[in-house]
């Protein structure tokens, strides 16, 4: 293509709103603008990107028994109430007037055409995919394309008669997005990883190390454990059972209201402080006991808790449950609420935490005798060097970008949607289902944010909207005129991507820095210095070597190059 003729509106000053470099970097080299919050248009370079990236998307999911669909982004809202996803928040963009809710993902309408037409375990296994525009009702959409309220998203769904057969679908899954994020040069890791809002049995995500990710992973420096730290776990211990154990008795702790400040009065560590956090579930009152400072992890909470929305109380209706604020809560004597406790507290005794009356603590609390609790569960959220559950390493905790994600529905969906089967015996069966998602955006910027420097984007030649950008140096001299455009011709009928600069408004030195930005693997330049022995010198993007070869070699030297 010639760069006089198309549209590739590129900046030169870094938009300020642009925080992360792939946002910034995808707006200068004038791949995409932002219409409004988290919704962007793609320019013709960006959509190029995006069309080599879903290009190994389809190659991959049709290598795996793939069928590709193109199911309605616009969905009758009736199908996500059945699914009880309609009021989930932050979840779903709706179009009031007509009871339309505009989709997040694909299980129900999938789970719609399995109901009408999978009639037996003949039927299956099936996996159907799709490439289609997603919308989500994000709250905070920011770092550019990385979260959109509209994305494309490849997402696939596998049909299956058994439990088995789902594990079948899913391991080809996790091989296919293997090759998918090897192939597209990405240098990603797998984590275990919550079903969220999805639900389900198991669950990995595809990572890519990055300060710019909203995600927080637990990677172990020595084995191979690595978890999202919404499920992470850490080998650290329980506190256990001291000798002693006293009657509770309740003392006064004048303005003390953290542990911190707790321990300081009592002049002792935090760990047989039990801090008590409230929160309600489905309208209950709960009250949650975790080690000191350890933080509660809300993702592990709602999977602990199961359906139903939780929240923090607010401090207004805590005081009005138990008569006293936030710092001073406990379990003894604490009427209406359920108490849930974190593994780490699992029968401890010789406890110290609040009484429920402001200004005082109670000391000697005995989980198995003083309290009756709703069970442990692990609700904390893991710290950098503690040891890994698997070896004992200590854990590693870093952001990252989700880039994928693979799922166990089980039955959830299919249930809901009444979508079965008859199994071998004639019995009518729900189908276990699976999905799987990988966001086409969050391919290209992942690999802008792993593969630029401060003149540009580095693409590699996998996902390089064109594999060649010529520069002719000058455009009044008539002999690199020529020579540019016989190359350009040369290396477009050798089946070669190029894009040629072949403006004659600017100048070279500009030309080169619009090259760098752009950031094609090879550039081939074309200047009167090298004409006058018949050469053209390519430049490699990524690592500015630079090589001299014969005008009339070009094809085979960027080949050769190309092939590397
Ligand atoms: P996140 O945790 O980042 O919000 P998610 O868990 O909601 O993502 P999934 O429902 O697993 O995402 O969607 C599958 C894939 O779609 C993700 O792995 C990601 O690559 C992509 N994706 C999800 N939400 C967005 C978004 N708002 N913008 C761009 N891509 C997205
Ligand atoms: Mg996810």
């Amino acid at each position: 293509m010639r760069l006089s003729k198309t549209f590739i509106p590129t900046l030169k000053e870094i938009p300020s709103d642009a925080v992360i470099p792939s946002h910034q970097l995808m707006l200068r080299a004038g791949l995409m603008r932002q219409l409004t919050a988290g919704v962007y248009a793609y320019l013709p370079l960006g959509y190029k990107a995006m069309l080599k990236a879903i290009q190994i998307l389809r190659e991959e999911m049709d290598a795996i028994g793939g069928q590709e669909f193109h199911l309605p982004a616009l969905n009758p809202e009736s199908l996500w109430i059945k699914t009880k996803r309609r009021h989930i928040p932050n979840l779903i963009l709706s179009i009031k007037e007509r009871d339309l809710v505009l989709a997040p993902t694909h299980e129900e309408v999938v789970g719609w055409i399995a109901a009408m037409h999978i009639q037996s375990y003949k039927d299956l296994p099936q996996i159907w995919y799709q490439i289609q525009t997603k919308f989500r009702n994000e709250p905070r959409p920011r770092s550019g394309v990385l979260r959109g309220r509209q994305f494309i998203m490849k997402d696939s769904y596998s049909l299956d008669a058994s439990w088995e057969g789902l594990d079948e679908r899913y391991e080809a899954h996790a091989e296919a997005y293997r090759r998918i994020f090897r192939r597209s040069g990405l240098d990603f890791f797998v984590v275990g990883a919550s079903s969220g809002a999805m639900g389900g049995s198991g669950s990995q995500e595809f990572m890519v190390d990055s300060e710019s990710g909203e995600d927080t992973v637990a990677r172990c420096k020595q084995c191979s454990y690595a978890a999202n730290l919404e499920v992470a776990t850490s080998g650290l211990a329980g506190i256990g059972r001291v000798p002693e154990n006293n009657p509770v008795k309740e003392f006064p702790t004048p303005n003390v209201r953290t542990i911190d400040e707790l321990a300081t009065f009592l002049k002792t560590t935090d760990e047989r402080l039990a801090k008590s956090v409230v929160y309600r579930h489905a309208d209950t009152p709960l009250l949650i006991l975790l080690v000191g400072n350890d933080q509660l992890n809300e993702s592990k909470l709602s999977a602990a808790l199961g359906e139903g929305a939780v929240r923090p109380i607010d401090a207004g209706e805590l005081k009005s449950l138990t008569g006293a604020d936030g710092g001073s809560i406990g379990p003894i004597g604490l009427k209406g609420f359920r108490i849930i406790a974190d593994k780490r507290l699992e029968n401890a005794n010789g406890l110290i935490s609040g009484a429920n009356r402001n200004d005082h603590h109670v000391r000697n609390i005995d989980l198995q005798r003083d309290v009756h609790l709703d069970g442990y569960h692990d609700l904390r959220t893991v710290l950098p060097g503690e040891p890994c559950p698997t070896c004992g390493a200590p854990l590693i905790v870093a952001n990252a970008i989700e880039i994928g994600h693979i799922f166990k529905l089980g039955t959830k969906y299919s249930e809901a949607l009444n979508a079965t089967f008859l199994d071998e015996s004639g019995q009518s069966q729900p189908i276990v289902m699976g999905s799987y998602g990988i966001g086409v955006e969050r391919i290209i910027a992942c690999h802008i944010e792993q593969s630029h420097d401060e003149h540009g984007i580095i693409w590699n030649k996998v996902l390089a909207p064109f594999a060649v950008h010529i520069v002719a140096a000058s455009m009044n001299n008539k002999e690199t005129v020529l020579v540019a455009n016989q190359t350009y011709r040369a290396l477009s009928d050798a089946g070669i991507e190029v894009l040629f600069d072949d403006r004659a408004s600017v100048t070279a030195g500009f030309k080169f820095k619009d090259a760098d930005l752009l950031g094609m693997p090879l550039q081939v330049i074309v200047g009167e210095r090298g004409l006058k022995e018949k050469k053209i010198e390519i430049k490699r993007r990524a690592t500015g070597e630079r090589t001299m070869v014969p005008a009339d070699g070009v094809v085979n030297a960027v080949r050769s190059m190309l092939s590397e």
